[in-house]
Protein backbone atom coordinates (compact mmCIF):
# COMPACT_ATOMS: atom_id res chain seq x y z
CA UNK A 1 0.00 0.00 0.00
CA UNK A 2 2.74 2.39 1.12
CA UNK A 3 4.70 1.74 -2.05
CA UNK A 4 1.45 2.37 -4.41
CA UNK A 5 0.85 5.92 -2.81
CA UNK A 6 4.45 7.07 -3.05
CA UNK A 7 5.10 5.65 -6.39
CA UNK A 8 2.15 7.60 -7.79
CA UNK A 9 3.15 11.31 -8.86
CA UNK A 10 1.42 14.10 -7.61
CA UNK A 11 0.97 17.51 -8.85
CA UNK A 12 2.25 19.98 -6.54
CA UNK A 13 2.51 23.74 -6.27
CA UNK A 14 6.13 24.74 -4.89
CA UNK A 15 5.79 28.08 -3.23
CA UNK A 16 9.00 30.05 -3.01
CA UNK A 17 8.92 32.88 0.06
CA UNK A 18 9.93 36.63 -1.06
CA UNK A 19 11.32 38.54 1.61
CA UNK A 20 10.39 36.53 4.37
CA UNK A 21 13.70 34.61 3.72
CA UNK A 22 15.72 37.63 5.31
CA UNK A 23 13.82 37.54 8.28
CA UNK A 24 15.34 36.30 11.57
CA UNK A 25 13.94 34.85 15.03
CA UNK A 26 10.47 36.09 13.41
CA UNK A 27 10.73 34.86 10.82
CA UNK A 28 7.95 32.08 12.05
CA UNK A 29 5.44 34.75 12.35
CA UNK A 30 5.64 36.04 8.53
CA UNK A 31 5.50 32.14 7.17
CA UNK A 32 2.21 31.48 9.81
CA UNK A 33 0.56 35.11 7.95
CA UNK A 34 1.71 33.68 4.73
CA UNK A 35 -0.11 29.93 5.31
CA UNK A 36 -3.09 31.91 6.19
CA UNK A 37 -3.28 34.53 3.22
CA UNK A 38 -2.08 31.27 1.15
CA UNK A 39 -5.46 29.21 2.52
CA UNK A 40 -8.09 32.40 2.02
CA UNK A 41 -6.73 33.23 -1.77
CA UNK A 42 -7.75 29.69 -2.38
CA UNK A 43 -10.87 29.49 -0.33
CA UNK A 44 -13.64 26.90 -2.38
CA UNK A 45 -10.68 25.18 -4.03
CA UNK A 46 -9.85 22.28 -2.09
CA UNK A 47 -5.92 21.80 -1.03
CA UNK A 48 -3.94 20.86 1.69
CA UNK A 49 -1.16 23.17 2.30
CA UNK A 50 2.14 21.85 3.79
CA UNK A 51 5.46 23.99 5.46
CA UNK A 52 8.62 22.11 4.72
CA UNK A 53 12.15 23.07 5.33
CA UNK A 54 11.47 26.60 4.65
CA UNK A 55 9.24 25.63 1.76
CA UNK A 56 5.32 25.70 1.37
CA UNK A 57 3.78 23.27 -0.64
CA UNK A 58 0.37 23.23 -1.89
CA UNK A 59 -1.43 19.33 -2.29
CA UNK A 60 -4.95 18.02 -3.13
CA UNK A 61 -5.98 20.61 -6.13
CA UNK A 62 -7.93 19.25 -8.66
CA UNK A 63 -6.76 19.25 -11.91
CA UNK A 64 -8.89 21.10 -12.95
CA UNK A 65 -8.65 23.68 -10.79
CA UNK A 66 -5.09 23.97 -11.12
CA UNK A 67 -4.84 27.49 -13.40
CA UNK A 68 -7.48 29.03 -11.04
CA UNK A 69 -5.64 28.11 -8.25
CA UNK A 70 -2.04 29.52 -9.73
CA UNK A 71 -4.21 32.86 -10.71
CA UNK A 72 -5.25 33.41 -7.43
CA UNK A 73 -1.53 32.32 -5.93
CA UNK A 74 0.23 35.06 -8.35
CA UNK A 75 -2.17 38.23 -6.03
CA UNK A 76 -0.64 36.94 -2.92
CA UNK A 77 2.19 39.13 -1.35
CA UNK A 78 5.05 37.36 0.24
CA UNK A 79 5.36 34.62 -2.63
CA UNK A 80 8.29 34.92 -4.78
CA UNK A 81 7.19 32.47 -7.19
CA UNK A 82 5.55 28.84 -7.74
CA UNK A 83 6.37 26.20 -9.11
CA UNK A 84 3.85 23.42 -10.57
CA UNK A 85 5.63 20.06 -9.91
CA UNK A 86 5.34 16.48 -10.06
CA UNK A 87 6.08 14.59 -6.49
CA UNK A 88 7.14 11.20 -6.42
CA UNK A 89 9.13 8.38 -4.78
CA UNK A 90 12.98 9.04 -4.78
CA UNK A 91 13.55 5.79 -7.57
CA UNK A 92 15.62 7.11 -9.85
CA UNK A 93 12.49 5.46 -12.84
CA UNK A 94 10.23 7.60 -11.00
CA UNK A 95 11.91 10.51 -10.96
CA UNK A 96 13.18 9.61 -14.92
CA UNK A 97 9.54 9.16 -15.76
CA UNK A 98 8.17 12.86 -14.29
CA UNK A 99 11.14 14.78 -15.82
CA UNK A 100 10.14 13.23 -19.33
CA UNK A 101 6.10 13.98 -18.55
CA UNK A 102 7.26 17.44 -17.74
CA UNK A 103 9.82 17.82 -20.91
CA UNK A 104 6.95 16.82 -22.91
CA UNK A 105 4.58 19.32 -22.15
CA UNK A 106 7.13 21.79 -22.61
CA UNK A 107 8.28 20.38 -26.17
CA UNK A 108 4.36 20.93 -27.20
CA UNK A 109 5.06 24.93 -26.75
CA UNK A 110 8.27 24.84 -28.63
CA UNK A 111 10.44 21.73 -30.35
CA UNK A 112 13.79 22.90 -30.14
CA UNK A 113 14.04 24.40 -26.73
CA UNK A 114 17.07 24.65 -25.24
CA UNK A 115 17.06 23.12 -21.36
CA UNK A 116 19.33 22.75 -18.65
CA UNK A 117 18.82 19.85 -15.71
CA UNK A 118 19.42 21.62 -12.59
CA UNK A 119 19.46 19.14 -9.24
CA UNK A 120 19.82 20.06 -5.93
CA UNK A 121 19.72 17.55 -2.72
CA UNK A 122 19.14 17.71 0.38
CA UNK A 123 18.78 14.36 0.97
CA UNK A 124 22.63 13.71 1.18
CA UNK A 125 22.62 9.71 1.48
CA UNK A 126 20.58 9.80 -2.46
CA UNK A 127 22.88 7.46 -4.60
CA UNK A 128 23.60 9.96 -6.77
CA UNK A 129 24.89 13.64 -5.79
CA UNK A 130 23.65 16.44 -7.82
CA UNK A 131 26.49 17.03 -10.58
CA UNK A 132 25.34 13.06 -11.16
CA UNK A 133 21.41 13.74 -11.42
CA UNK A 134 22.56 16.63 -14.09
CA UNK A 135 24.25 15.01 -16.49
CA UNK A 136 22.89 11.19 -16.38
CA UNK A 137 19.44 12.98 -16.89
CA UNK A 138 20.20 15.32 -18.88
CA UNK A 139 21.72 12.50 -21.70
CA UNK A 140 18.64 10.77 -21.15
CA UNK A 141 16.54 13.74 -21.75
CA UNK A 142 18.38 14.00 -24.93
CA UNK A 143 18.49 10.42 -25.82
CA UNK A 144 14.59 10.56 -25.56
CA UNK A 145 13.58 13.93 -27.18
CA UNK A 146 16.36 14.54 -30.18
CA UNK A 147 14.50 17.85 -30.84
CA UNK A 148 15.81 19.43 -27.98
CA UNK A 149 19.68 20.84 -27.00
CA UNK A 150 21.67 21.66 -23.89
CA UNK A 151 21.95 25.18 -23.40
CA UNK A 152 23.88 25.43 -19.53
CA UNK A 153 23.90 29.35 -19.56
CA UNK A 154 20.80 30.59 -20.83
CA UNK A 155 18.62 27.34 -20.93
CA UNK A 156 15.02 28.05 -21.78
CA UNK A 157 13.85 25.49 -19.39
CA UNK A 158 15.19 25.02 -16.11
CA UNK A 159 14.39 21.12 -15.24
CA UNK A 160 14.68 21.31 -11.52
CA UNK A 161 15.08 18.21 -9.23
CA UNK A 162 15.04 18.35 -5.56
CA UNK A 163 15.80 15.08 -4.07
CA UNK A 164 14.39 15.94 -0.16
CA UNK A 165 12.21 13.64 1.34
CA UNK A 166 10.64 13.17 -1.86
CA UNK A 167 11.45 13.99 -4.93
CA UNK A 168 10.42 16.98 -6.53
CA UNK A 169 10.63 17.71 -10.64
CA UNK A 170 9.56 20.72 -11.76
CA UNK A 171 10.01 22.99 -15.41
CA UNK A 172 8.01 26.01 -14.96
CA UNK A 173 8.29 29.01 -12.38
CA UNK A 174 6.31 31.11 -12.36
CA UNK A 175 7.06 35.10 -10.89
CA UNK A 176 4.35 36.11 -8.17
CA UNK A 177 3.52 39.18 -6.42
CA UNK A 178 6.59 39.54 -4.09
CA UNK A 179 6.45 42.12 -0.81
CA UNK A 180 5.17 40.84 2.61
CA UNK A 181 2.34 38.90 3.80
CA UNK A 182 -0.67 41.48 3.85
CA UNK A 183 -1.25 41.42 7.92
CA UNK A 184 2.52 41.49 8.68
CA UNK A 185 2.50 45.40 8.92
CA UNK A 186 -0.70 46.75 10.81
CA UNK A 187 -3.38 48.50 9.79
CA UNK A 188 -3.89 51.58 7.49
CA UNK A 189 -6.04 53.87 6.17
CA UNK A 190 -6.16 54.54 2.32
CA UNK A 191 -8.17 57.95 1.16
CA UNK A 192 -9.63 56.27 -1.98
CA UNK A 193 -10.60 59.03 -4.75
CA UNK A 194 -12.02 56.96 -8.16
CA UNK A 195 -8.64 58.08 -9.70
CA UNK A 196 -5.87 56.44 -11.13
CA UNK A 197 -3.30 57.25 -8.50
CA UNK A 198 -4.90 56.16 -4.79
CA UNK A 199 -5.78 52.41 -6.12
CA UNK A 200 -2.21 51.99 -6.92
CA UNK A 201 -0.95 53.93 -3.89
CA UNK A 202 -3.32 51.28 -1.54
CA UNK A 203 -1.72 47.88 -3.22
CA UNK A 204 1.78 49.18 -2.89
CA UNK A 205 1.24 49.60 0.48
CA UNK A 206 -0.76 46.52 0.99
CA UNK A 207 2.30 44.57 -0.55
CA UNK A 208 4.18 45.82 2.46
CA UNK A 209 2.04 43.57 4.63
CA UNK A 210 -0.34 46.50 5.91
CA UNK A 211 -3.86 45.35 6.28
CA UNK A 212 -6.06 48.08 4.34
CA UNK A 213 -9.04 50.30 5.75
CA UNK A 214 -10.46 52.42 2.99
CA UNK A 215 -12.15 55.94 3.09
CA UNK A 216 -14.12 57.81 0.48
CA UNK A 217 -15.75 61.15 0.80
CA UNK A 218 -18.82 61.61 -1.75
CA UNK A 219 -20.83 64.77 -2.70
CA UNK A 220 -24.27 63.68 -3.91
CA UNK A 221 -25.55 65.23 -5.68
CA UNK A 222 -22.67 66.57 -7.26
CA UNK A 223 -21.49 63.20 -7.94
CA UNK A 224 -23.61 60.42 -8.85
CA UNK A 225 -24.34 56.89 -7.76
CA UNK A 226 -21.96 55.82 -10.15
CA UNK A 227 -18.92 57.25 -8.78
CA UNK A 228 -19.30 55.54 -5.77
CA UNK A 229 -19.89 52.49 -7.13
CA UNK A 230 -16.80 52.61 -9.01
CA UNK A 231 -15.14 53.33 -6.45
CA UNK A 232 -16.15 50.14 -4.24
CA UNK A 233 -15.51 48.19 -7.77
CA UNK A 234 -11.48 49.87 -7.05
CA UNK A 235 -11.78 48.73 -4.06
CA UNK A 236 -13.06 45.39 -4.71
CA UNK A 237 -10.15 44.94 -7.36
CA UNK A 238 -7.56 45.75 -4.69
CA UNK A 239 -9.16 43.49 -2.60
CA UNK A 240 -8.32 40.30 -4.71
CA UNK A 241 -4.81 41.24 -3.59
CA UNK A 242 -5.09 42.52 0.19
CA UNK A 243 -8.17 40.52 1.12
CA UNK A 244 -11.12 42.17 2.91
CA UNK A 245 -11.24 45.65 2.86
CA UNK A 246 -13.31 48.04 4.92
CA UNK A 247 -14.54 50.99 2.85
CA UNK A 248 -16.05 54.16 4.93
CA UNK A 249 -18.16 56.33 2.71
CA UNK A 250 -18.58 59.85 4.10
CA UNK A 251 -20.94 62.21 3.48
CA UNK A 252 -19.02 65.33 2.26
CA UNK A 253 -21.47 67.59 0.18
CA UNK A 254 -22.44 69.73 3.26
CA UNK A 255 -18.83 70.44 4.47
CA UNK A 256 -18.15 71.45 0.81
CA UNK A 257 -20.53 73.87 0.71
CA UNK A 258 -19.34 75.28 3.86
CA UNK A 259 -15.64 75.70 2.64
CA UNK A 260 -16.80 77.43 -0.57
CA UNK A 261 -19.19 79.36 1.41
CA UNK A 262 -16.95 80.65 4.01
CA UNK A 263 -13.32 80.37 3.03
CA UNK A 264 -10.88 82.07 0.41
CA UNK A 265 -11.85 80.74 -3.32
CA UNK A 266 -8.29 80.16 -4.17
CA UNK A 267 -7.81 78.28 -0.92
CA UNK A 268 -10.38 76.22 -0.74
CA UNK A 269 -9.08 73.14 -2.18
CA UNK A 270 -6.38 73.09 1.02
CA UNK A 271 -9.22 73.15 3.16
CA UNK A 272 -10.76 70.48 1.88
CA UNK A 273 -7.68 67.94 1.67
CA UNK A 274 -7.02 69.18 5.29
CA UNK A 275 -10.68 68.22 6.52
CA UNK A 276 -10.64 65.27 4.51
CA UNK A 277 -7.35 63.95 6.24
CA UNK A 278 -8.98 65.50 9.54
CA UNK A 279 -11.79 63.27 8.87
CA UNK A 280 -10.00 60.64 7.82
CA UNK A 281 -7.24 60.19 11.02
CA UNK A 282 -11.08 60.17 12.95
CA UNK A 283 -12.14 57.21 11.31
CA UNK A 284 -8.92 55.84 10.88
CA UNK A 285 -8.76 55.70 15.21
CA UNK A 286 -11.69 54.35 15.08
CA UNK A 287 -10.69 51.69 13.02
CA UNK A 288 -7.54 50.58 14.63
CA UNK A 289 -5.68 52.08 11.67
CA UNK A 290 -2.45 53.43 12.73
CA UNK A 291 -1.39 55.92 9.77
CA UNK A 292 -2.91 57.50 6.46
CA UNK A 293 -2.38 56.53 2.58
CA UNK A 294 -2.70 59.07 -0.05
CA UNK A 295 -2.02 58.83 -3.87
CA UNK A 296 -0.32 62.27 -3.58
CA UNK A 297 2.77 62.62 -5.75
CA UNK A 298 5.27 65.34 -5.75
CA UNK A 299 4.54 68.62 -7.73
CA UNK A 300 1.46 66.42 -10.04
CA UNK A 301 -1.02 69.38 -8.82
CA UNK A 302 -1.15 72.51 -6.62
CA UNK A 303 -2.10 70.53 -4.56
CA UNK A 304 0.32 68.45 -3.95
CA UNK A 305 3.26 70.67 -4.20
CA UNK A 306 5.65 70.21 -1.15
CA UNK A 307 4.06 73.68 0.64
CA UNK A 308 1.17 72.05 0.43
CA UNK A 309 1.32 68.68 1.19
CA UNK A 310 3.21 70.62 4.31
CA UNK A 311 -0.24 72.28 5.16
CA UNK A 312 -2.12 69.10 4.35
CA UNK A 313 -0.41 67.08 7.20
CA UNK A 314 0.15 69.95 9.65
CA UNK A 315 -4.13 69.04 9.77
CA UNK A 316 -3.44 65.28 11.34
CA UNK A 317 -0.98 64.14 13.62
CA UNK A 318 -0.79 60.41 12.43
CA UNK A 319 1.92 59.38 9.59
CA UNK A 320 0.32 59.98 6.21
CA UNK A 321 2.12 57.54 3.56
CA UNK A 322 2.31 58.44 0.19
CA UNK A 323 3.89 55.61 -1.79
CA UNK A 324 3.40 57.12 -4.96
CA UNK A 325 5.51 60.76 -4.51
CA UNK A 326 8.78 60.10 -6.44
CA UNK A 327 6.61 58.38 -9.47
CA UNK A 328 5.70 60.70 -12.44
CA UNK A 329 2.17 60.26 -13.76
CA UNK A 330 3.27 57.98 -17.07
CA UNK A 331 4.68 54.73 -14.48
CA UNK A 332 1.75 54.92 -11.90
CA UNK A 333 -0.41 55.14 -14.96
CA UNK A 334 1.78 51.36 -15.79
CA UNK A 335 1.25 50.44 -12.81
CA UNK A 336 -2.27 50.57 -12.60
CA UNK A 337 -2.47 48.92 -15.39
CA UNK A 338 -0.50 45.67 -14.46
CA UNK A 339 -2.26 45.60 -11.30
CA UNK A 340 -5.88 45.83 -12.81
CA UNK A 341 -7.37 48.90 -12.01
CA UNK A 342 -6.98 51.22 -14.85
CA UNK A 343 -9.70 50.78 -16.82
CA UNK A 344 -12.35 51.15 -14.01
CA UNK A 345 -9.90 54.18 -12.66
CA UNK A 346 -10.60 55.95 -16.48
CA UNK A 347 -14.38 55.86 -16.15
CA UNK A 348 -15.61 59.05 -16.40
CA UNK A 349 -17.83 60.09 -13.48
CA UNK A 350 -16.50 62.70 -11.64
CA UNK A 351 -14.66 62.55 -7.70
CA UNK A 352 -15.83 65.19 -5.17
CA UNK A 353 -12.56 67.38 -5.48
CA UNK A 354 -13.10 67.95 -9.39
CA UNK A 355 -16.29 69.38 -8.36
CA UNK A 356 -15.65 72.50 -7.12
CA UNK A 357 -12.26 73.32 -8.67
CA UNK A 358 -10.84 77.45 -7.77
CA UNK A 359 -9.38 79.02 -10.64
CA UNK A 360 -6.37 79.90 -8.81
CA UNK A 361 -5.36 77.86 -6.30
CA UNK A 362 -2.55 78.39 -3.84
CA UNK A 363 0.29 76.52 -4.97
CA UNK A 364 2.88 77.89 -1.76
CA UNK A 365 -0.26 77.64 1.09
CA UNK A 366 1.29 79.43 4.22
CA UNK A 367 0.32 77.19 6.95
CA UNK A 368 -0.29 79.73 9.48
CA UNK A 369 -2.63 81.69 6.94
CA UNK A 370 -4.67 78.21 6.44
CA UNK A 371 -5.18 77.67 10.03
CA UNK A 372 -6.49 81.14 10.06
CA UNK A 373 -8.63 80.57 6.95
CA UNK A 374 -10.18 77.66 8.21
CA UNK A 375 -10.66 78.44 12.24
CA UNK A 376 -12.75 81.69 10.79
CA UNK A 377 -15.63 79.50 10.25
CA UNK A 378 -17.02 76.47 12.89
CA UNK A 379 -16.64 73.05 10.83
CA UNK A 380 -17.01 70.98 14.02
CA UNK A 381 -20.73 70.33 13.70
CA UNK A 382 -20.87 69.44 10.08
CA UNK A 383 -17.87 67.22 10.74
CA UNK A 384 -19.67 65.53 13.93
CA UNK A 385 -22.92 64.78 11.07
CA UNK A 386 -20.54 63.60 8.28
CA UNK A 387 -18.90 61.05 10.76
CA UNK A 388 -22.46 60.09 12.30
CA UNK A 389 -23.15 59.76 8.89
CA UNK A 390 -20.85 57.71 7.71
CA UNK A 391 -21.33 54.12 6.54
CA UNK A 392 -19.35 51.18 6.22
CA UNK A 393 -18.99 48.61 3.51
CA UNK A 394 -17.19 45.49 3.94
CA UNK A 395 -15.56 44.44 0.31
CA UNK A 396 -14.68 41.40 -0.81
CA UNK A 397 -12.66 39.37 -3.51
CA UNK A 398 -15.82 37.39 -4.26
CA UNK A 399 -18.32 40.18 -4.31
CA UNK A 400 -19.97 40.27 -8.07
CA UNK A 401 -18.50 43.58 -10.51
CA UNK A 402 -20.75 46.89 -9.85
CA UNK A 403 -19.36 48.17 -13.00
P1 LIG B 1 -6.20 60.11 -7.61
O1 LIG B 1 -5.81 59.65 -8.94
O2 LIG B 1 -5.90 59.10 -6.54
O3 LIG B 1 -7.59 60.65 -7.58
P2 LIG B 1 -5.18 62.72 -7.98
O4 LIG B 1 -3.89 62.84 -8.60
O5 LIG B 1 -6.40 62.93 -8.81
O6 LIG B 1 -5.25 61.30 -7.26
P3 LIG B 1 -6.25 64.48 -5.97
O7 LIG B 1 -7.59 64.38 -6.58
O8 LIG B 1 -5.68 65.79 -5.65
O9 LIG B 1 -5.13 63.75 -6.80
O10 LIG B 1 -6.24 63.63 -4.65
C1 LIG B 1 -5.04 63.36 -3.98
C2 LIG B 1 -5.29 62.20 -3.02
O11 LIG B 1 -6.31 62.55 -2.11
C3 LIG B 1 -5.82 60.97 -3.75
O12 LIG B 1 -4.80 60.17 -4.26
C4 LIG B 1 -6.57 60.30 -2.62
O13 LIG B 1 -5.67 59.59 -1.78
C5 LIG B 1 -7.14 61.47 -1.85
N1 LIG B 1 -8.51 61.79 -2.31
C6 LIG B 1 -8.89 62.65 -3.28
N2 LIG B 1 -10.22 62.66 -3.42
C7 LIG B 1 -10.74 61.82 -2.51
C8 LIG B 1 -12.06 61.38 -2.15
N3 LIG B 1 -13.13 61.83 -2.78
N4 LIG B 1 -12.17 60.48 -1.16
C9 LIG B 1 -11.08 60.00 -0.51
N5 LIG B 1 -9.83 60.37 -0.82
C10 LIG B 1 -9.64 61.25 -1.79
MG1 LIG C 1 -8.37 62.59 -7.96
Amino acid sequence: MEELITNKAEKVLLVRYAEIHLKGLNRPFFEQKLIENIKLSLRGIPNRVDREQGRIYIVGIPEERFDEAVERLKRVFGIHSISPALAVGKDWDLVCDAAYELMEAQIAKKPDLSFKVFARRSDKHYFMNSDQINRELGHLVLERFPSVHVDIHKPEVSLSVEIREKAYVYAEEIPCANGMPVGTAGRAMLLISGGIDSPVAGYMMAKRGIVLSAVHFYSYPYTSERARDKVVELIRLLSTYAGNIRLHLVPFTDLQMAIYDNCPDKETTIIMRRLMMELAERIAKEDGAKALITGEALGQVASQTLESLCATDDAVSMPVFRPLIGFDKDEIMDYSRRIGTYETSILPYEDCCTVFVPKHPVTRPVVEDIRASEASYDFSELIEKALAETEVLVVKASDPKLI
